[in-house]
């Protein structure tokens, strides 16, 4: 059966020291205690090699990897280099990657081929701007998405991703989507994982939602059968504030 995960998107927040004590106090408020989730948190690069000397329990990842293997690509960093800091996901595909740096389903695909080929688990992201979903077009355009940059890997690649959708309306805007618009959509999502792999493979894959989730509609969302977890921005910056929606499960 597939895993709950709740994973932190920390984006561009935390000099190395902050994230260092992050990184600590949250594995210590989790040494002990029985989750029922994967817990995971996708830092800056700077951060990944030093944090992963200090969690034991939790899953660390990278925001983003380049689309190349290596060489003259002054600034970027390759899915080899983050899994050799023992970073085992990375986000791909994030809205804000898409949208002010010009990211598109084509250049995508070759970043999750890179992950996979290094181990990497990509937490691959998807969803509808405002405009989309008010013209009725989320379906679409989250279909767009999916078929464009993974529906050209075998079954067994394909099982090794992670999904988020997260509505691009609801990402840092305090706006959540509803539970039942979370569940209509990963219902769908699953759907076309179904037509495409069969039903054996959309049941072990993960679809986690993301878009302002917190503390007081983790659980609601993470009820939804086809929810199975979130991928977490601003609430992932505290203990006090990420800890609730890991124990939401
Ligand atoms: C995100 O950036 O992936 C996200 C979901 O952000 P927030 O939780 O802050 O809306």
């Amino acid at each position: 059966m597939r895993k709950n995960i709740v994973a932190g998107n920390w984006k561009m927040n935390n000099n190395l020291q902050e994230g260092l004590d992050l990184a600590k106090e949250l594995q210590k408020v989790l040494n002990g205690k029985k989750v029922n989730c994967d817990v995971v948190i996708c830092t800056p690069f700077i951060h990944l090699s030093t944090i992963a000397q200090v969690i034991t329990t939790i899953g660390l990842g990278a925001q983003n990897c380049a689309d190349k293997v290596s060489g003259a690509y002054t600034g970027e960093v390759s899915a080899a280099m983050i899994a050799s800091t023992g970073a085992k996901y990375v986000i791909l595909g994030h809205s804000e990657r898409r949208s002010y740096y010009g990211e598109n389903n084509a250049g995508l695909k070759e970043k999750v081929i890179l992950a996979l080929s290094n181990h990497l688990t990509p937490i691959f992201c998807v969803g509808e701007v405002l405009a989309e979903r008010n013209a009725g077009k989320q379906n679409e355009v989250v279909e767009t998405q999916i078929r464009e940059s993974l529906f050209h890997f075998s079954a067994e690649d394909f099982k090794k991703i992670v999904l988020a959708y997260e509505p691009v309306w609801a990402i840092g805007t305090g706006v959540t989507a509803t539970s039942d618009q979370a569940q209509e959509m990963h219902a769908f999502i699953r759907k076309l994982i179904v037509d495409q792999y069969g039903a054996t493979v959309a049941n072990e894959i993960s679809i986690l939602y993301g878009g302002s989730c917190n503390a007081s509609n983790a659980k609601e969302l993470f009820t939804n059968p086809d929810v199975d977890g979130g991928l977490i921005g601003g609430a992932s910056l505290s203990v006090d504030k990420f800890l609730p929606i890991v124990e939401a499960f």
